[in-house]
């Protein structure tokens, strides 16, 4: 008896929607849709379509879009193509020759086209840029933060964000030509002088070189200034990323941020 009692009093709660809450319920955005369009899939109607009519995996599990969710951190997979869900993508790619880091490029392709259209729709910008006839190592993202670390060059207070170069030189460098890399160069139109943070003659007769800051066309301004001419340029490193031996030309991998923007 006094059991059934207790019971009549757990009555379930009756949920009340306020006017304000059922004006919310037919006009709110389903954050799924929100999340889908900030991944840079299309605009709010396209995403609509994609979360109502396409086949999404979400973390390996079919999703009904009637009741379930997506979420920052899911990977997707939509009509059998993956998506990591994320706030930001941090991206390094291996530059072919032949490719401006450009959005709007003069008279070649865009480094923009080898990466994926929802990449850049959802605003990737290089971090730096490298010429059209320079090869190797460039990094993208959509956090300003991490792009304007390794552009002002400093990670830390000590940290600085060093870049390092392959140069197939014109001529053969000698002894002199790498003290005067080392002990700083002045380049036209530059108040300060210019110094490499490390140069390496290498066995084949190329030059590995390292530069902290990022002066327009440093590298070929730097030989040029001791005498020499750079016949090709390569760029193996920026601050804590290297180029990896198997990352072929116009391929691309994501990256951890955390060596640049601390965890
Ligand atoms: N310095 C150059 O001269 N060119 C590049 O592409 C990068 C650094």
């Amino acid at each position: 008896q006094q059991r059934n009692e207790i019971m009549h009093t757990l009555k379930p709660t009756v949920k009340h929607f306020s006017p304000k809450n059922l004006k919310n319920i037919s006009m709110k955005v389903r954050p799924s849709i929100k999340i889908l369009q900030s991944q840079g899939l299309g605009s709010r109607k396209i995403c609509e379509e994609i979360f109502w009519n396409s086949e999404i995996f979400r973390n390996g599990v079919l999703l009904n879009p009637e009741t379930d969710e997506i979420s920052m951190g899911d990977h997707l997979k939509i009509d059998g193509k993956d998506y990591e869900v994320s706030h930001f993508k941090y991206v390094l790619l291996h530059k072919p020759a032949g490719y401006e880091t450009s959005h709007k490029p003069s008279r070649h392709k865009s480094v923009y086209d080898l990466l994926p259209k929802h990449y850049v729709s959802r605003g990737l910008q290089a971090a730096g840029r490298l010429d059209v006839d320079t090869t190797g190592l460039l990094l993208f993202s959509d956090n300003g933060q991490f792009i304007h670390k390794l552009i002002s060059g400093k990670v830390g207070l000590r940290k600085e964000i060093e870049k390092i170069y392959i140069i197939k030189p014109d001529l053969p460098v000698s002894e002199k030509q790498m003290t005067s890399l080392l002990e700083g160069v002045y380049l036209e139109d530059e108040p300060d002088e210019v110094c490499a943070s490390q140069v390496e003659l290498l066995d084949d007769g190329r030059l590995l070189m390292g530069i902290t800051t990022g002066k327009y066309h440093q590298v070929k301004r730097m030989l040029a200034a001791v005498g020499n001419h750079v016949d090709g340029l390569h760029r193996v490193q920026v601050g804590p990323y290297a180029l990896p031996d198997e990352l072929l030309e116009g391929a691309y991998l994501e990256i951890d941020p955390s060596l640049v923007l601390g965890s």
